[in-house]
């Protein structure tokens, strides 16, 4: 299976209930790699810019407005077959709907504030993680 780098947000809710701990360590413990990591706090322009793909959709305003609430922690997960992979931990868009011992499922309150996000292909992966990180600040190990 192929080695792939993915995307992964922890969105301001997550981080303001103090749980960028235990959500890192469900990567880790799937056998995903920390290649880049940082904690910031988006500008409405950046998280406008993020979420470009979603900017005709009723929900892009308050999608913005959250995900500016506060700061972010931005990851890229490195392994094998990890846009899937992290897709398949975090759980389905709306906690409601998600699997039992997803990422969703647990910490997650509502569709808006859902926790994480996660590239959704190789496309998307390439672009979300140049959008964060330079490529030389991205470590295989
Ligand atoms: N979203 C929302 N309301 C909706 C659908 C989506 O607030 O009805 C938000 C939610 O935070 C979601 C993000 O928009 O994570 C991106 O939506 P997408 O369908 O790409 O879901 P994801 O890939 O994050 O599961």
């Amino acid at each position: 299976m192929a080695i792939e780098r993915t995307l992964s947000i922890i969105k301001p809710d997550a981080v303001a209930k103090n749980v960028i701990g235990k959500i890192v360590s469900r990567f880790e413990a799937a056998g995903l790699k920390i290649a880049a990591a940082k904690l910031v706090h988006l500008s409405r322009a950046e998280a406008e810019q993020f979420y470009a793909v979603h900017k005709e959709r009723p929900f892009f305003k308050d999608l913005v407005d959250f995900m500016i609430s506060g700061p972010v922690f931005v990851q890229v997960l490195e392994g094998e077959n990890a846009i899937a992979k992290n897709r398949d931990l975090m759980g389905a868009t709306d906690p409601k709907k998600a699997a039992a011992g997803t990422i969703r499922a647990d910490f997650a309150d509502s569709i808006d504030a859902n926790a994480v996000h996660g590239s959704d292909a190789p496309e998307t992966a390439a672009v979300e993680v140049a959008f964060f990180f330079p490529a030389a600040n991205v470590y295989s190990r």
